[in-house]
């Protein structure tokens, strides 16, 4: 049986763990194939976030080294995140993600803090959530364009601090018609979206991205599925699995994507 998980950091980024502790990890765990994906240069927002093209040097160094090391036990796959507004860097896969807006000049980070997404919301869109939803979901709808990426990372990110629509009300249309217009223009482009548990583990949503209404439209449009844990460390590696499946199998997912070694995906039972 296929455990896999392809959605991960370590401290070649913002992880708190080296890429073998996350291996490690995951092969004790009972894992299969394993990708780790750290996050490509994101000086242009944050200095010293992401990797250097130095970094992602090395990086590939000591993974294809724990790739050997693994041969024949754990396949290991060589990732980055690639971000809409960053610079393009390669490896064996992209995640393909939006963290950041640009308004008026600023540059708006939708998953660094309540807080502070509050004061931008407030600030740069007169308090009009769905104003800033619609912008977030026009980068979105361009993630593929711009980074050329394998598949499309937590697609809902802007709700990280949404649960219980404290913000704004997920199920208007006014939020969910400029949603399901990126995901069609992705869904199209034959990219899967992944389910990520990454605020699961992390304490600020107790359900997966994305939510239910938007996995069961991507179920209805044919779409393909992915589980990743978008973990920062090693214990939550696989978080929430479970709970993942289960969410997908109730939208009408019948069949899981995974990457396979040497390159492209298949598909696996759910
Ligand atoms: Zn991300
Ligand atoms: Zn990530």
């Amino acid at each position: 049986m296929v455990r896999a998980d392809f959605h991960t950091h370590t401290t070649y980024c913002d992880g708190k763990d080296t890429p073998r502790k996350m291996v490690e990890a995951a092969y004790r765990k009972g894992f299969t194939d394993f990708g780790i994906s750290g996050h490509a240069d994101f000086s242009c927002v944050e200095p010293g976030f992401g990797m250097s093209d130095k970094a992602l040097g090395e990086y590939k160094k000591e993974l294809y080294a724990l790739r050997e090391e693994y041969a024949g036990r754990m396949n290991i796959y060589i990732g980055i995140e690639l971000d809409a507004l960053g610079p393009i860097q390669k490896a064996e896969y992209a995640i393909g993600s939006v963290h950041c807006l640009e308004k008026n000049g600023e540059k708006v980070v939708v998953d660094d803090s309540e807080e502070k997404l509050k004061e931008w919301v407030s600030r740069l869109w007169g308090g009009d959530w769905y104003g800033f939803a619609q912008e977030y979901f026009a980068l979105e709808a361009q993630v593929f364009l711009r980074t050329g990426c394998d598949w499309v990372g937590h697609f809902d990110l802007l709700t990280k601090f949404n649960e219980g629509f404290r913000h704004f009300d997920e199920r208007k249309d006014a939020y969910r018609e400029p949603a399901l217009a990126a995901m069609r223009r992705l869904n199209e482009a034959g990219l899967p979206f992944e389910i990520n548990t990454g605020a699961m583990s992390r304490g600020h949503r107790t359900k997966p991205y994305p939510s239910r209404f938007l996995l069961k439209e991507l179920s209805a449009m044919g779409g393909r599925i992915m589980i990743n844990s978008d973990s920062h460390s090693a214990e939550t590696i696989g978080f929430a699995f479970g709970q993942a499946r289960k969410l997908a199998l109730a939208c009408g997912f019948t069949w899981l994507t995974v990457l396979k070694p040497g390159g492209g995906f298949r598909e696996i039972r759910l």
